[in-house]
């Protein structure tokens, strides 16, 4: 990703300010920058440090979100615009497709609802017949299968590298190690955004604030002194995602899904593939804690503070493999266990708890400032459909 590395010099001014380095902040850094000089602020020393370098890059089609929320809207948008920079040849992505998997005669009924609801949303869909999935995925155990051709898999650094060339083209700049410290709300509506960049401390003020800050979304909110906000919006709910590595030969050449848990914390052990080739396992859904107060109490954990070793997550390595291995055997029953190694994991900003149900994205503008609470799956899919959802609030 090329980045301008950038010298602070006070006072600064911008039209638009956006806080975070992640995914959904370089697709709204590039979409504002249309309207007047962006800057991106990042804490850490790289893009894409945090939630968008460790997820399954998967471009989801719009499928398993309820209709009429922004995660189904801004999802179909979203991939419409990855798949036309792919098209550009502006990003690396393959559109491999998707098997969604009934294992037994009790999970047919739940895929064909997930079969109609893509019939109803006039996204592209078939029934596999068993012999082709027979001949093509030889290993794969299934007694139903849809296919979801548009859903594909997307290099999230090159979709990165688009965004930032856009940013770029428009004059903007990207400022890294560079973090968000507080605000003030000046007269006439300009904030001024207090900030570190490592050497001195210093200020920008801005006519527009966007809040991208993923995990960190609820405590800079309440650096800009925005706690009407936070009232408004749930508490963020803090859920693990680990992966297996599938070792030696890939058992199967697309993203097999079984049919995902009615409570949609996670999507069910499945299979992704790289660009690759390469298969992996997950991500699971572990809770780990709740990262803001709510009327039930304080926050349990600080999301600047968590680990992502799997060895320190509940099970430990070999017992995260064990369960990992068990949900992957429903549709891989031949796959021994010793295929499994310990991947990465990455942490999900949920805006539901263990008893809570579906909750959509939160978007939310209060004065110049919007903020984007909640951004888990699908926000890498969903990172332009964000983007013009932003532009939509403020402009
Ligand atoms: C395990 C897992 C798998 C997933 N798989 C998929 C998938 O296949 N497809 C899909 O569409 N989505 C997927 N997602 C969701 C997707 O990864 C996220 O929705 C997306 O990456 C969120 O991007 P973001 O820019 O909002 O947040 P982040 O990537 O977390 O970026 C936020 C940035 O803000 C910065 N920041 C925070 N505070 C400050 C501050 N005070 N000052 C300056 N900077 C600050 C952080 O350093 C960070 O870099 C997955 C998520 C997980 C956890």
């Amino acid at each position: 990703v090329s980045v301008l590395y950038w010298r602070w010099r006070s006072p600064m001014q911008c039209h638009t300010l956006v806080i975070g380095g992640g995914i959904v902040g370089l697709a709204v850094a590039a979409r504002l920058s249309r309207h007047g000089a962006t800057v991106l602020v990042e804490r850490h020393g790289t893009l894409l440090h945090e939630t968008s370098g460790r997820n399954s890059g998967v471009v989801h089609a719009g499928i398993y979100y309820p209709d009429e929320t922004l995660k189904t809207a801004l999802c179909l948008a979203g991939a419409t615009r990855i798949w036309d920079l792919h098209r550009e040849g502006r990003v690396t992505a393959h559109h491999c497709g998707k098997w969604i998997v009934a294992t037994d005669d009790a999970e047919v009924p739940a895929l064909d609802a997930i079969h109609r609801r893509m019939m109803s949303r006039g996204i592209p869909s078939r029934e596999v017949p068993l012999a082709e999935v027979a001949t093509t995925e030889p290993l794969l155990r299934a007694v139903k299968v849809i296919e979801s051709p548009r859903t594909g898999i997307v290099d999230a650094a090159s979709l990165a590298a688009a965004y930032t060339a856009d940013l770029e083209a428009n004059d903007g700049l990207v400022a890294l190690q560079t973090q968000v410290l507080g605000a003030e709300h000046l007269a006439g509506g300009t904030v001024r955004v207090h900030l570190d960049d490592g050497d001195s401390k210093t200020h920008i003020d801005a006519a527009a604030v966007v809040n991208c800050a993923g995990l960190s979304a609820h405590r800079v909110a309440a650096l800009l002194q925005h706690d009407t906000v936070l009232q408004r919006v749930p508490p963020l709910h803090l859920w693990g995602g680990r992966y297996a590595s599938c070792v030696g030969k890939a058992p199967v050449r697309r993203l097999v899904y079984p049919v995902p848990l009615p409570s949609l914390q996670g999507l069910g052990s499945h299979a992704t593939i790289d660009l690759g080739g390469a298969v992996r396992f997950g991500p699971d859904a572990f809770y780990i804690g709740r990262a803001s107060a709510s009327a039930d109490g304080p926050a349990t954990v600080d999301p600047e503070e968590c680990s992502y070793d799997i060895a320190a997550t509940p099970g430990g390595e070999s017992g995260f493999l064990d369960e990992m291995h068990e949900g992957v055997r429903r549709f891989l029953p031949s796959l021994p266990r010793e295929r499994l190694v310990a991947g990465y994991m990455g942490i999900r900003p949920k805006l539901s708890g263990p008893t809570d149900g579906f909750k959509d994205f939160a978007i939310e503008r209060e004065g110049n400032v919007v903020h984007c609470f909640g951004i888990e799956s699908p926000g890498l899919t969903s990172s332009a459909g964000i983007a013009d959802h932003v532009a939509s609030l403020l402009f």
